[in-house]
């Protein structure tokens, strides 16, 4: 396995630009996620990786080996990477058994017969694909359809594993028990995974680190913890989990901390900016309290099982989200407790 590295790496598709200098590294061993809105140029990174496409900008590398270079021209063949690819189509030879699929790459390379089997049951070990190595790829589920991608994949014991939304075509249950299954995976091998998705759910279940992107940039690469609890942008804020952006203003910063107004009250915040403009405030930083010094109204009520989301409407004007225990009725008016939010700068001095 090996880190992948990319500098200043920029892709214009007939001279506008699917990805803008794009410099980050997928460190060793990593599962990191590639997350944001159609468009924003997920794909195209990966594809890059890959070697499908060649950048207009910049370079790329694979552990110590440079596989492309704009200036200079370098462009390593997407064979010659050794990186596993699943799409979201399987892509599997519909007349070849579950074996015969995930050993092709090896018949290709004509591995000696004993060397390809014991790699085949490996890979079938590693995707829980024992049972059906026999059965052609008609008589699966779509699970297991996409688990015997990762397995021929996983054969050639690639350096990376990069994957473009392969659960996309998956049904919600199948889903979950998919992304365990990619994430023991990942345990098990120590494999560098690279897994473009725009399901921050399933981003937030499988990866080490989040590469947030937006209109071609990278616009936040953190854990998913630190993505919800210290946005840096109001596009990530927004994006990332749920709550609502409210305006800030008045910021002091004393011994206590940082405070500010916002809602109609002064409020501590928690914040790594000098001039805050804006506060993220999640569900959890709203407590329903009778005294509490901010007075809402219930807009909308949705059962989530076992507690309910309430949108709220702030006395001042803003929009808010929370969630309760009980049920509330729309129209209800209703007093909030704020736990510091964090606070984040105004949105002209970020990518958002
Ligand atoms: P989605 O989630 O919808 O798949 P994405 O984030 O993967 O989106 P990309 O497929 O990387 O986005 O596309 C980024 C931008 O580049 C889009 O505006 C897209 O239209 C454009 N683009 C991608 N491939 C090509 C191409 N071969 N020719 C022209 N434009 C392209």
């Amino acid at each position: 396995m090996a880190e992948l590295t990319l500098t200043q790496v920029a892709k214009h598709f007939g001279g506008t630009p699917a990805l803008k200098s794009v410099t980050t590294t997928v460190r060793d061993g990593e599962f990191l996620a590639l997350l944001g809105p159609s468009g924003c140029g997920k794909s195209t990174l990966l594809r890059l990786l890959a070697g499908f496409d060649q950048p207009t900008e910049g370079r790329i590398s694979i552990g110590a080996q440079e596989v492309a270079n704009a200036a200079t021209r370098v462009n390593v063949a997407p064979e010659a990477r050794n990186i596993g690819f699943v799409f979201q189509s399987y892509a599997l030879w519909p007349h070849m058994t579950v074996r015969r699929n995930v050993g092709y790459p090896l018949e290709i390379r004509r591995l000696p017969k004993p060397e390809r089997e014991a790699r085949i049951d490996a890979a079938l070990a590693a995707t829980a694909l024992e049972p059906f190595g026999d059965r052609m790829p008609s008589d699966l589920s779509g699970g297991q359809r996409q688990r015997v991608a990762l397995a021929r994949c996983l054969v050639s014991d690639p350096t990376a594993v990069l994957l473009d939304e392969p659960l996309a075509n998956l049904d919600v249950a199948l889903r979950a028990s998919m992304q365990e299954m990619f994430s023991d995976f990942h345990r098990r091998t120590g494999a560098t995974m690279v897994y473009v998705t725009h399901d921050q759910a399933e981003a937030m279940a499988m990866a080490d680190r989040i590469a947030v992107m937006n209109h071609g940039a990278i616009v936040q690469l953190d854990t998913p913890e630190a993505l919800y609890a210290r946005p840096r942008s109001r596009f990530v804020a927004e994006f990332i989990g749920e709550g609502a952006v409210v305006p800030l203003t008045g910021t002091t910063h004393g011994d206590q901390g940082a405070e500010a107004t916002l809602l109609g009250t002064r409020l501590q915040v928690e914040t790594d900016t000098q001039q805050p403009a804006l506060a993220c405030l999640r569900p959890e930083n709203l407590t329903i309290a009778e005294s509490g010094p901010v007075r809402a109204r219930v807009e909308r009520v949705t059962y989530l099982g076992g507690r309910y989301r309430l949108d709220l409407t702030a006395a001042s004007g803003e929009a808010l989200v929370t969630q309760s225990a009980t049920r509330l009725s729309p129209g209800d008016q209703i007093g909030l407790a704020l736990s510091a939010p964090w606070a984040l700068p105004p949105p002209d001095r970020t990518h958002s």
